[in-house]
């Protein structure tokens, strides 16, 4: 045998920073070792991960260079760093185990849809999880939902009382498996199982995979316990099932997300670009907003009156096993829930409170200890926009600017989301609702102090909206007083925009836009249609809409008829309000109230001025959920119309204020002749697009800023927001898009812990 003479070694030290823990990449680094014969070790530890490699230069550079451009599915790598160490002779490869240094700071895995390999398997006869609706492996499964606390071992999940069998721990042991250290690792013979029970709570004798598909088909309304909590299905090619749903869920109009098969099913359905096609078969597996086609099988009232379709791709093997055998082509799949209630998530809770609504109930018995609804994305602009950030991305951080010493931000009411930051890391929970209910307080508390120990964040500050009534700004004072922090007030729409520029890493001046519902101003009215100049620290309001009351103010949102009357009177005269086909008596009695600026606050809202606009236009004079309006309006909102309305500003001092009493005119003025709803609706939106960007441009003017942030639930509207872009470029403006924040107020806590960490840090 030839000799050949030994290469020189080479020894380097290897830190990988990023998204590196719970997500297979010890594994992965033990198997390219192994494929590039390089001896050494691996480990977690409070940074990410680290390892040495030993072995011919060559290799271990071919080893360094694969670590830069390959990487496990799940994993997110921000830096490969590498330093040469002496050789020291080593043999072998291993995987060292976690130390758990009491440092915390990687936290736990986002929830992660069953990977292709799995699905192979699911539904391969010969292999041994055949069926199986718990299998998983390194590369997808529960995380998130499943885990008690850190560190994510399977001791501290919901799978902690089901001792893996021989053949999954063989799996779960060998750092060549796919199995490798797969915590929540399962099958047939060791893992969960399925129990269907009727609607009385019985448990049925069949088959439960095989009764739930059997009365899904046969139009029955059943709750099935997923990954983050039960969902309510139905099938949504069934125009009595789903009005069955909407009566027993006491949900009149609001859409619902369907799940169908695969996205050749929902490229069926609706159409769908290759971003949004990337986007629907993510790990996150969120539900994605898509325009509909016409004539296709789905209930009218799965979504009536809109061209949009919220759908979403099978996540758990679970769902892919619903769709398995052809009898069921699409799912309505919403929260199980009474309204604005959190969602499901135990099995005893489900049966008391789903009484009356589920004719049957699709349990398992592995505990789902966080909730959290699906997550909601559309591609806005080109790229992805988290609209609902919950499964898939919670507990993952959004990044800071500006370090944050350790606080607490607390949100707002509706769409309730809250912040933890320290450092320059913002660990946004899931979504928690409507914050009225004491459920969802008690799900709010539940989940802060879930986060705070996760992440080990001791508040120091505490943020909050200004509304004085908000349950999230008197549950701060509370929390303030008993832990003795500083309390940091913060302007609804400053935290709207001051979240878009914090989120795209800069922290200069900036010209915000936004564009919202209604938030607490700084003068006693309620904002919403807001241009502000700002930074982290402080803005200034440069321009707004001029104010409009609001009739019976609440009651306004709901009505938005009332709005019309508002505006119309407001800015024309109560005789325009003539011929619009309101309630006459009502309409008599708010009239004399206006003419005496006793009707109600007013407000700039830009959302109230699309209801009020909604309500003369489509005659929408009452809504069933908020924003209905305003979505109908973009829905229907023609293409080929290239009108606008008369833009006009008006300077007081040294701000400006946008005038839609000659849009308001014009408008009434095509109505009255007979102009389609259609086109008067797309000429609103250009309206609106030209007034603010001509509102941001005089703020451009007067401070030499030229990145437009884009923020507030408006926001939500595509067609707006194309329409915004096309008109601030036009005038040598940036807008800037929220991504990983949602624009409504469910970004709202991620834009006040970014102002309270730059205030705390100027101090
Ligand atoms: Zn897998
Ligand atoms: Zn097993
Ligand atoms: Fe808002």
């Amino acid at each position: 045998m030839a000799m050949f003479p030994n290469p020189p070694l080479h020894r380097s030290a290897v830190r990988v920073r990023g998204l590196v823990q719970g997500v297979g990449y010890r594994p992965f680094v033990y198997r390219l070792a192994l494929e590039e014969s390089l001896a050494g070790w691996v480990s977690n530890d409070s940074e990410g991960v680290l390892a040495e490699v030993e072995g011919p230069q060559p290799r271990v550079d071919q080893f360094l260079h694969r670590l830069r451009t390959e990487k496990p599915p799940l994993a997110r790598v921000d830096s490969v760093e590498a330093t040469p160490l002496p050789a020291t002779g080593e043999q072998g490869f291993t995987i060292h185990l976690s130390h758990h240094s009491g440092q915390a700071r990687t936290g736990i895995p986002a929830d992660a849809a069953t990977c292709p390999d799995c699905l192979r398997e699911l539904l391969d006869p010969a292999d041994r999880r055949y069926h199986y609706p718990f299998l998983n492996c390194t590369n997808c499964g529960p995380r998130f939902t499943i885990t008690r606390r850190v560190p994510y071992d399977r001791p501290q999940t919901s799978m902690a009382v089901f001792p893996m069998c021989p053949a999954c721990q063989r799996e779960y042991d060998d750092p060549a498996d796919r199995r490798f250290h797969a915590q929540p690792n399962a099958c047939p013979v060791c893992g969960p199982t399925l129990t269907f029970l009727a609607a009385d709570g019985t448990p049925s004798s069949a088959a439960p995979l095989e009764e739930t598909v059997h009365r899904l088909a046969a139009g029955q309304i059943l709750a099935i316990k997923g990954i983050g909590g039960f969902h309510l299905a139905a099938d949504a090619t069934s125009e009595v099932a789903v009005q069955l749903l909407r009566q027993r869920k006491h949900r009149a109009g609001k859409p619902f997300a369907i799940m169908v098969r695969d996205l050749a099913a929902a490229q069926a359905l609706c159409e769908i670009s290759p971003a949004e096609a990337d986007l629907l078969t993510s790990f996150e597996r969120p539900v994605v907003l898509l325009r509909s086609r016409e004539h296709t099988p789905i209930a009218p009232s799965v979504a009536p009156g809109i061209p949009w379709l919220g759908l979403f791709l099978p996540y758990a093997p679970l769902h892919h096993l619903l769709f398995a055998d052809g009898r069921i082509h699409a799912l309505v799949m919403t929260s199980a829930n009474l309204s604005d209630e959190p969602i499901c998530i135990d099995n005893d809770e489900a049966l008391t409170r789903l009484t009356g609504i589920a004719d049957g109930f699709l349990f398992h018995n592995r505990e789902i200890l966080q909730r959290c609804d699906d997550s909601v994305m559309a591609i806005v602009e080109g790229a992805p926009q988290l609209l609902r950030r919950a499964r898939g991305h919670v507990p993952l951080p959004v990044p800071l600017p500006i370090s944050a010493a350790p606080l607490l931000a607390v949100g707002g009411q509706m769409k309730h989301v809250f912040t933890l930051a320290r450092g320059l890391e913002a660990f946004q929970s899931q979504h928690i609702g409507d914050l009225e209910s004491r459920p969802a307080l008690e799900f709010f508390e539940h989940a802060l102090a879930h986060l705070q120990t996760t992440f080990e964040v001791t508040p120091t500050a505490v943020a909050h909206d200004l509304h004085p009534e908000y349950l999230s700004t008197t549950w701060a004072q509370e929390f303030a007083a008993r832990h003795n922090l500083p309390l940091i007030g913060i302007q609804h729409h400053h935290a709207h925009v001051a979240g878009c520029l914090a989120e795209h890493g800069l922290t200069t001046p900036a010209i915000g836009l936004a564009l919202d519902g209604t938030g607490f101003g700084t003068d006693g009215t309620i904002w919403g249609g807001e241009v502000l100049h700002f930074d982290l620290r402080e803005f200034t309001r440069t321009a707004h809409l001029r104010p409009i009351p609001m009739p019976g103010s609440g009651i306004a949102v709901t009505q938005p008829w009332r709005m019309a009357l508002g505006a119309v009177a407001s800015l024309l005269g109560p005789e325009a309000t003539a011929n619009l086909g309101f309630p006459p008596a009502e309409t008599a009695i708010l009239l004399q109230l206006i003419a005496r600026s006793r009707s109600g606050p007013l407000t700039s809202s830009l959302g109230r001025l699309f209801d009020a606009v909604a309500a003369i236009v489509l005659h929408r004079h009452t809504v069933d959920y908020e924003a209905q309006a305003a979505i109908e309006l973009e829905g229907i909102a023609s293409p080929d119309d290239h009108g606008t309305y008369p833009v006009s500003l008006t300077p007081v001092g040294d701000s400006w204020i946008i005038e839609p009493a000659p849009m308001l005119a014009a408008l009434l003025q095509d109505h009255h002749a007979g102009q389609p709803a259609s086109h008067i609706a797309a000429r609103f939106h250009r309206w609106v697009a030209e007034s603010f960007a001509a509102a941001a441009q005089r703020t451009s003017q007067a401070s030499g800023l030229t990145t437009v942030c884009l923020s507030g639930g408006c926001m939500h509207n595509r067609l707006l927001s194309r329409m915004l872009v096309q008109e601030l470029e036009h005038l040598g403006l940036r807008p800037l898009f929220h991504r990983q924040v949602s624009p409504g107020d469910g970004g709202l806590s991620y834009g006040q812990a970014a102002i309270a960490a730059a205030r705390l840090a100027s101090l």
